[in-house]
């Protein structure tokens, strides 16, 4: 092996790295870490979220809409699969697997997160559940996390609150393979509770590259989880619900999840202006109904 020769100017090759990452984490308002020394694959750092609250990114105007440009066909989804040897996981650590690559894919995100262990949620799951829809979707749709369904079946949004997001999409004018889905955390957490500041930063960078790779035209976060998380605030949905936000090149907008219609059916007229918006921004005819 070459000796590695330090330029004694020059910051170290890994100073230099771990600055460039604690830059992408400032980014995301994460400022604080801590290691998780219970998790077998230790040596992940897992950040903590900013106590801070940031500002949230200034509304846009609504009408903006563009025609549907030509789509590749839809792609299978791929589950995570790790190699494990020896009952340890080997994969990129959360370090690399952070960094966006150039030209990243669904299928190099999901190969990247592997058998995932970063985070305490890891302990509970059946399966991860990466996300699921059309490899380049223009609608994106991000909730919350996995619940006892889709930890059964490793799919988001089958159980009964995805079953209404089916009919949401389906009166958009399209199918749930002509859109993405996903979810702010792939495990599912314990008791359905809401998933966890540092269980949330572990997860939202994988999040994250499935947006780039897929380069939806708009996103639309259901629920506060998804909402704060990706809008980087604590304030709750109801301040800016049905309002478009810039989010890396796409339109983002805040809904109701549809577990919460569950709870409350008469908040469905809100989440269909919603989804009207959104519509227009597309420029999707509703699906007309039979009569
Ligand atoms: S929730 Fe995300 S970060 Fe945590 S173990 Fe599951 S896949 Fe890994």
């Amino acid at each position: 092996m070459n000796p590695v020769f330090l330029h004694p100017e020059r910051p170290h090759p890994a100073k230099e790295k771990l600055e460039a990452w604690l830059r992408y984490y400032e980014d995301l308002g994460i400022r604080s870490f801590y290691r998780d020394r219970c998790s077998p694959a230790g040596k992940f750092p897992a950040p903590e979220p900013a106590a801070q609250e940031q500002a949230l990114p200034a509304a846009v105007p609504a009408a903006q809409a563009a025609a549907p440009a030509a789509r590749a066909p839809a792609q299978p989804l791929v589950p995570g699969t790790g190699a494990k040897v020896q009952g340890i996981v080997h994969g990129p650590s959360l370090f690399e697997a952070a960094e966006r690559v150039e030209g990243d894919t669904l299928e190099r995100v999901c190969s990247d997160l592997g058998d995932c262990t970063r985070c305490k949620l890891h302990r509970h799951r059946n399966k991860i559940v990466f996300g699921a829809g059309h490899a380049h979707a223009e609608l994106v749709f991000v909730g919350e996390g996995p619940g006892h369904d889709e930890d059964v079946q490793g799919i988001p949004f089958v159980g009964r609150a995805g079953q209404l997001l089916t009919q949401m999409i389906e009166a958009m004018g399209l199918g749930r393979d002509d859109v993405y889905i996903a979810n702010v955390v792939k495990c599912r957490p314990p008791e359905n509770r809401t998933p966890e500041k540092d269980e949330v930063a572990t997860c939202m960078p994988f999040l994250l590259r499935q947006l780039a790779a897929i380069e939806p035209k708009v996103i639309v976060c259901l629920g506060n989880v998804a909402a704060q998380a990706l809008l980087g605030t604590h304030k709750s949905i109801s301040h800016f619900r049905g309002q478009w936000f810039d989010f890396r090149g796409a339109k983002l907008m805040a809904t109701y999840h549809p577990a919460y219609l569950l709870r409350n059916p008469p908040a469905k007229g809100e989440v269909w202006k919603d989804l009207q918006k959104v519509m227009a921004l597309l420029g999707l005819e509703p699906k007309k109904r039979s009569r």
